[in-house]
């Protein structure tokens, strides 16, 4: 398994990539979107303005905010929007977004851990009453792979 770090800049060239081979109106919502996070106008989003619902932990901030500043430029949101748009899930143990294998409850539909909290799982707080879980690949891990792949193979381009 990647590590966390390297994960991290994986999903961020990704997410560049993806933000490029958008058309010029999709990108300029995303533009639109930002601003409307952007409460005071600065240019930055801070951790005191609300991300999208869903994404509401202090670490997947600290997730996004690569130079670690305590604020989100246009550039580091464009992995917010990356992750939204995928409908990348959030870890309910450690509230990284989880971009690759992870483990769904089987029974409440909308519990997710990622591999370092399922392993650790007896230990959460608070704890979860089920025990059924299956593993899943999230759709973004192969969105991730492709954007990717194309890069380091552009021949691929032609297909
Ligand atoms: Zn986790
Ligand atoms: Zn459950």
């Amino acid at each position: 398994m990647a590590s966390q770090r390297s994960l991290r800049s994986r999903m961020q060239t990704a997410a560049a990539l993806y933000y490029e081979r958008l058309p010029y109106a999709v990108q300029q919502e995303h533009r639109d979107l930002f601003k409307g996070l952007d409460k005071n106008g600065d240019g930055r989003i801070s951790k005191a303005e609300p991300l999208q619902a869903g994404y509401p932990k202090k670490s997947f901030f600290s997730f996004l905010d690569t130079d670690g500043d305590g604020l989100l430029d246009f550039e580091e949101c464009k992995s917010l929007f990356f992750l939204m748009k995928n409908k990348a899930g959030v870890c309910e143990g450690c509230g990284m977004p989880l971009l690759e294998s992870y483990y769904g409850c089987l029974e409440c539909h909308a519990f997710d851990l990622c591999t370092t909290c399922y392993g650790a799982r007896n230990k959460l707080e608070p704890g979860h009453p089920h025990s059924n879980f299956v593993q899943r690949k999230p759709m973004i891990s192969t969105v991730m792979n492709e954007l990717i792949d194309q890069v380091n193979h552009p021949q691929l381009l032609i297909l």
